[in-house]
């Protein structure tokens, strides 16, 4: 008896315009078959050759043996009163994604919180996807699946609307722990033939890998965040470990390396979840307008979203009011992260600790992502 063997089909969904154009070329094909389906992938939102009408009939059927366009099933969709979207997606081992989208400025703004791990290696002490452990990394096209699937929900896709305007790596896991998928999906991002967005509409948020800072600086300039929530470096080795590989004074450094790559007017994002009693005090916000002085960026303060046995606490709404004046106080503007999406349990930034338990009742909210968006 002799046993098949099946290539499996290549998965286009995830592949750049570089990527793409080898592809063609292997076939047999002119480069420019590359942004012909790229623009079906990604503008139509089409997974189906047979529906590519500008490929001859035989390059549709030899896609068809040896490709595919395949995004995450979606197993939840939820859209709340406020606008706020969210989806649940099932990626290939069974395991679940969410992928919020926030609007802002009366629908002007639609800003996609994206995903790039399943769970988390780092272990930050106040995170639930750290306390979940790393589970696997996303495929690109598992990363770029997600604004795929947030796009196609649109029914109006074609409007000059897009129905994604902004995107944030500020969902599960840490993106520059998945380099190799997430840098990929963030070039389909900024492509023509993919997603068009700005450089500056593309946030990237990190706990502070420092070489893969140097790294991304070298192949991209998207928008920087950094989650700091601790100006020294006794407090931060307790909230993000990660800090006692690369401390406060190294990961600012390579902050400043990356951002001499970048445009003169380009601006750090310095997280800040404020924990009650744990770094909310008038002396942290001191402390940390210290170490700002110099380095062009902007705070922004996300109240610790509380999960059981987290063993932290949300701060008073006062005492967060009280951090963001002292910090005004010092001369720095601080946006704090507002409460949306209630009715539908989203959530950004811990994105999805949830997931395995939905039915959760405990405080929910998401911050509105407002981003360095021009
Ligand atoms: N791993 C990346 C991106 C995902 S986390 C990073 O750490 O930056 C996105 C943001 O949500 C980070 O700033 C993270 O510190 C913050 N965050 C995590 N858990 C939170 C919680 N329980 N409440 C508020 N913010 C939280
Ligand atoms: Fe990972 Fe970010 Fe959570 Fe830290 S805050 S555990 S880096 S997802």
């Amino acid at each position: 008896m002799t046993l098949e063997t099946t290539t499996p089909r290549t998965n286009l969904l995830g592949l750049t315009r570089e990527e793409m154009e080898n592809f063609f070329v292997s076939l047999g094909e002119k480069k420019f078959r590359a942004a012909q389906v790229m623009k079906w992938i990604h503008h139509e939102g089409c997974d189906d050759f047979e529906s590519m009408t500008n490929l001859s009939k035989a390059l549709r059927t030899r896609l068809e043996e040896v490709a595919e366009v395949r995004g995450p099933r979606v197993v939840y969709e939820g859209a709340s009163k406020d606008g706020t979207r969210k989806w649940v997606l099932e990626v290939e081992d069974g395991s679940h994604v969410e992928t919020v989208l926030i609007p802002a400025e009366g629908g002007k703004r639609r800003t996609l919180c994206v995903s790039s791990q399943v769970g988390c290696s780092l272990d930050c002490s106040f995170c639930s996807t750290g306390k979940q452990g790393f589970q696997r990394n996303l495929t690109s096209a598992e990363v770029i699946g997600q604004v795929w699937v947030a796009s196609n929900s649109f029914d109006a896709r074609r409007d000059t609307n897009r129905p994604v305007t902004n995107v944030v790596m500020m969902g599960m896991g840490e993106p520059l722990m998945n380099y190799n998928a997430v840098v990929p999906a963030m070039k389909l991002m900024l492509d023509d033939n993919g997603y068009s967005l700005s450089k500056r509409r593309v946030t990237l948020s990190t706990s502070g890998v420092v070489p893969m800072i140097d790294k991304l600086a070298d192949e991209l300039d998207v928008s920087l965040a950094i989650s700091l929530h601790a100006a020294n470096d006794e407090l931060r080795n307790e909230l993000v470990p990660l800090n006692r590989k690369y401390n406060i004074a190294t990961l600012l450094d390579a902050c400043r390396r990356y951002l001499d790559k970048c445009d003169a007017t380009r601006m750090l994002t310095i997280e800040y979840t404020l924990m009650k009693d744990v770094n909310d005090q008038q002396h942290h916000a001191q402390e940390l307008a210290t170490l700002l002085e110099g380095l062009p960026s902007k705070i922004n303060l996300i109240p610790f979203n509380p999960f059981p046995h987290s063993g932290y606490e949300k701060p008073a709404r006062n005492q967060v009011m009280r951090f963001q004046h002292w910090l005004e106080e010092l001369g720095h503007t601080a946006p704090v992260r507002m409460t949306r999406g209630d009715d539908i349990d989203a959530a950004c930034g811990q994105l999805v600790g949830r997931v395995k338990d939905r039915t959760r009742r405990h405080e929910r909210y998401i911050q509105s992502i407002q981003i360095d968006a021009d």
